[in-house]
């Protein structure tokens, strides 16, 4: 394509992603939106992708990224009837026939509300129980989805691995073996820390059925009624990035209760960088602090790309570099003077919140070891989609000491919908705290009141894919190492 053709190419690409992307939003925040739209704009990303792939092939240089992206655009588009089939059968299909949620039958989107509601360990157990067996009728939605993604990158001449790692700027090696010593050295102090809270929490060591939403929502069940704070959510956090010098005016936030409307938090960027969007809904208030931060920092961050960064550039941001800032924000809840000056808590509440959040950070650690080796695997060694759950089994047991039901994969909201994913936030929560520690350095201790940090910040957001990430050097050992102590 010479020139021009490729800047028209590239307008028309836009137009496609912006109002796609417009769709999907209404669907996830329970909005009605135009289904025949959706798969009209499905088939023309891919024949306007494919068309690109024609045309330049595996090209290397600037306009790799651009491939990479058409590749992954093309995979998503010929497979996203299959994702949608997936979450019908997951409200549908997923579903108790004992157990009551908010006066409806628990299903698949209420199953953590549920969970994190009831000190009923046995109705607990019976609910995971009969959700792993109902997620049979999962299995070959998934598996065909994968299978399908796979074959289509085959003809494309490549793979989903190489392109994930490729995009991600890592080798296979340098991953797995992050992955795996994160795993390892976040297993022990993850074990005594779950011996303490389970036995506060269930008076029991911790069971299979006990896992990571469980008790990332019920260690905090002291909070949920009354966190002794005035400060707000979105207002703090608006005031923090303004304190920045960082610009969330633009950020919309969707924040109504509406039935049918995603249970989690997220962001979405509908044109980048000028409409950004968060969808949420209130949970309790640290969640919700929690929540808004992280989604607030993927916000900032897309909303801050430069507009004339490159098409690729603006829309193919890696995964583990969107969840760097979202984590990194998130994060100010992690710090003590955060706690106590800026939302006014008492120093003994802060420090027991602190410690609780480290304990939530272990779990994750442990937990998306299991979860990005079973995706590692699978794609790199060419396992069958049938001996997935075995091997699920062995990893939850040998990085969380616990060994789970290995259907278990299947359910979550994450694994059977991304192709990869899972290890790009391990990635970047290494790299978040890399960056925080890289800002206190410079700015001190209480580095989110420097317009320095914010400064810096942008610098650092507004190349959007092509940043530059030489403050990392993807310590996981110093990451345990901030968890495993437990002074404040
Ligand atoms: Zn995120």
């Amino acid at each position: 394509m010479p020139a021009t053709s490729l800047s028209s190419w590239t307008k028309e690409a836009e137009s496609i992603e912006t109002a796609k992307n417009l769709l999907y939003f209404r669907q996830l925040v329970g909005l009605k939106f135009d289904k025949k739209r959706l798969a009209s704009l499905e088939g023309k990303t891919k024949a306007h992708y494919t068309r690109y792939l024609r045309s330049h092939g595996r090209e290397d240089g600037a306009s790799r990224g651009l491939f990479l992206l058409s590749v992954g655009t093309v995979g998503m588009a010929a497979t996203y009837r299959q994702l949608l089939e997936l979450y019908k059968a997951r409200a549908t299909k997923v579903v108790s026939r004992d157990f009551k949620f908010g006066g409806v039958p628990v299903n698949w989107g209420s199953w953590r509300q549920f969970a994190a509601s009831t000190d009923d360990s046995a109705a607990r157990k019976e609910i995971f129980d009969d959700f792993v067996r109902k997620s049979s009728v999962l299995a070959p939605l998934v598996q065909r989805r994968f299978e399908a993604y796979r074959a289509l990158l085959s003809e494309l001449g490549t793979d989903p691995l190489s392109v994930y790692l490729e995009h991600e700027g890592l080798s296979y090696e340098r991953l797995t073996s992050m992955v795996e010593n994160l795993g390892g050295l976040a297993r022990a102090p993850f074990r005594e820390s779950l011996r303490g809270y389970s036995s506060e929490i269930v008076g029991r060591p911790a069971e299979y059925y006990d896992d990571y939403y469980f008790f990332r929502n019920r260690v905090f069940r002291r909070y949920s009624e009354r966190l002794p704070t005035k400060a707000r959510p979105i207002p703090k956090i608006v005031k923090t990035l303004k304190q920045l010098g960082l610009d969330a005016s633009r950020i919309a936030v969707d924040d109504a209760d509406r039935k049918g409307k995603s249970a989690s938090a997220f962001c979405s960027a509908i044109k980048v960088p000028t409409d950004v969007r968060i969808s949420y809904r209130k949970a309790n208030p640290l969640e919700d602090f929690s929540s808004v931060f992280h989604e607030f920092g993927h916000a900032i961050h897309f909303s801050s790309i430069d507009p004339r960064a490159s098409f690729s550039d603006r829309y193919a941001v890696a995964n583990g570099v969107a969840e760097i800032f979202s984590i990194f924000f998130e994060g100010l809840m992690h710090e003590k003077p955060f706690l106590t000056s800026e939302l006014g808590l008492p120093e003994e509440v802060a420090d027991d919140v602190l410690r609780r959040y480290r304990f939530n950070c272990l779990f994750f650690a442990t937990f998306y070891a299991a979860n990005s080796t079973l995706k590692l695997r699978y794609w790199h060694d060419g396992l069958a989609f049938d001996a997935l759950d075995e091997l699920y089994s062995d990893l939850t047991e040998r990085f969380l000491g616990v060994r789970y039901p290995g259907a278990y994969w299947k359910l979550h909201h994450v694994m059977p919908d991304y192709i990869l994913y899972s290890p790009s936030y391990l990635v970047a929560a290494v790299r978040a705290l890399e960056l925080r520690n890289a800002l206190a350095a410079r700015f001190g201790a209480t580095y989110w009141r420097e317009r320095g940090s914010g400064k810096a910040l942008l610098e650092l957001m507004r190349p959007g894919q092509s940043l530059d990430l030489s403050f990392s050097k993807l310590d996981e050992a110093a990451y345990v190492k901030s968890l495993s102590t437990d002074a404040a």
